[in-house]
């Protein structure tokens, strides 16, 4: 199966208010362009410098989507083109985003992730922490920042029940959280869902799915 038929393949499985984000890190230039004269625009990468090196090389209509843990002493290298950035965990993280985003007059989209498996080697924060941020004052200062939704990852299993119910828990938060709304924080968007579990997190309410091998094969880590 070439791209572009997998990209087909998934789009077509897909409603049409859930973006797809097209998951390229450890894929090269050539792979990507191959998804973006199929018509795919939004790209996520895990690895900062990555994501940069590919900026630069490639089409300037791309989105381009931080999906990975964050660095903050990196956030500076895309702070002029990151179109989203998925994994943002902490208050200062937040702050430093701001702070980069505000040297280039851009307001940076955010989401924040939440921690909903229970395996120790997942991202996120807690309920608590995230309630603590949505509460804070200092959030209401950041005005380079917008925080449009929550992102989440289910555990890495074959049990579909358990990835339901996570799923489910993130979209019970996302829907609890709208009360909080305010100028930089405007939830719409619940990035959930990858290669083997993306049907079922858009069955619990996704609007987001970020997908890699599904679409560009195995990725190789030697
Ligand atoms: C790698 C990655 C994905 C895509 O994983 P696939 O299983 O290849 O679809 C999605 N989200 C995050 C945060 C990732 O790091």
């Amino acid at each position: 199966m070439s791209i572009a038929n997998n990209l087909q393949r998934i789009l077509n499985s897909i409603p049409k208010n859930v973006t797809l984000v097209a998951v390229s890190k450890k894929k090269p230039v050539t792979a990507i362009l191959e998804a973006y004269n199929a018509g795919q625009r939004v790209f996520g990468e895990n690895k900062i410098q990555e994501m940069v090196e590919k900026h630069e090389q490639l089409p300037k209509d791309i989105e381009w989507h931080m999906i990975g843990h964050l660095q903050r002493n990196k956030v500076k290298y895309m702070a002029h083109f990151v179109h989203l950035i998925h994994g943002v965990d902490s208050l200062k993280t937040l702050k430093e985003i701001n702070k980069q985003a505000l040297k280039h007059q851009r307001k940076i989209n955010c989401l924040l992730q939440v921690k909903i498996a229970n395996e120790a080697t997942k991202f996120g924060m807690s309920n608590a922490e995230l309630m603590a941020i949505l509460e804070s004052e200092d959030l209401r200062k950041l005005k380079n920042i917008q925080i449009v939704g929550l992102m989440g990852m289910a555990s890495f299993s074959d049990d579909t029940q358990l990835i339901q119910s996570e799923f489910k828990t993130l979209k019970q938060l996302f829907d609890a959280v709208q009360k909080y709304t305010t100028t930089n924080f405007t939830p719409s968007v619940l990035s959930m869902g990858m290669s083997g579990d993306y049907l079922i997190a858009i069955k619990e309410g996704s609007t987001m799915v970020r997908i890699g091998s599904a679409i560009f094969g195995k990725r190789n880590y030697n």
